[in-house]
């Protein structure tokens, strides 16, 4: 695997000192609350088990999967929903945990849905933002890091279901997709 990445972006060690950072944040803004926490499949997982093992008041899981890139990387812009939330967020407060925005479709049809099931508060919290690719106006509450507009895989992010494990955030190598 480690012979398909270009360039390591971010380390272990930089991921998980900021995934501590949001962590705390989310601890100290929803004190209280007891949000929902909604991670977004199979991308967000990896980030949504290191960041709630550091968040330290009571938090709800739930999951949603959306159609995805297929093996290409490039987006096809139309968003389905292949696993729905089970839990009933009317009246609660809700964070989004994502993998990356790039164009913004993806959240952006999340935040329209969620708002029809009128929930107290939708927050967006995702490891990684493509500025240079959105879209559509985006607003992100919790942000790990700015990246870049090349294709990035580890931490969760995969590139054909491959590379998911990968401990740090690399840059695949343009040979493996082109
Ligand atoms: P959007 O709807 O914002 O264009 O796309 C968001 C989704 O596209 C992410 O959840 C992720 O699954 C996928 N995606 C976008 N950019 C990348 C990337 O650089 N690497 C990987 N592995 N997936 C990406």
């Amino acid at each position: 695997m480690i012979n398909d990445i270009k360039e390591v972006l971010l380390d272990e060690t930089a991921i998980q000192k900021k995934v501590k950072e949001i962590a705390r944040q989310i601890s100290a803004d929803y004190n209280n609350k007891f949000p929902v926490i909604i991670c977004i499949l199979k991308g967000g997982v990896i980030f949504l088990t290191d960041l709630i093992k550091n968040i330290s008041i009571p938090v709800e899981l739930d999951f949603m999967a959306l159609s995805s890139y297929g093996d290409t990387t490039k987006s096809s812009g139309v968003v389905k929903i292949k696993k729905d939330i089970d839990v009933d967020i009317a009246g609660r407060h809700v964070i989004i945990v994502e993998d990356i925005v790039d164009s913004g479709l993806t959240l952006k049809y999340i935040n329209d849905y969620f708002t029809q099931h009128k929930p107290a508060s939708i927050k967006i919290c995702t490891l990684l933002d493509k500025p240079q690719a959105h879209k559509t106006k985006i607003h992100i509450d919790y942000l790990g890091f700015e990246v870049g507009n090349e294709f990035v895989v580890g931490y969760g992010l995969d590139y054909a279901q491959k590379y998911r494990n990968l401990p740090y955030i690399g840059i695949l190598k343009e040979e493996i997709y082109s």
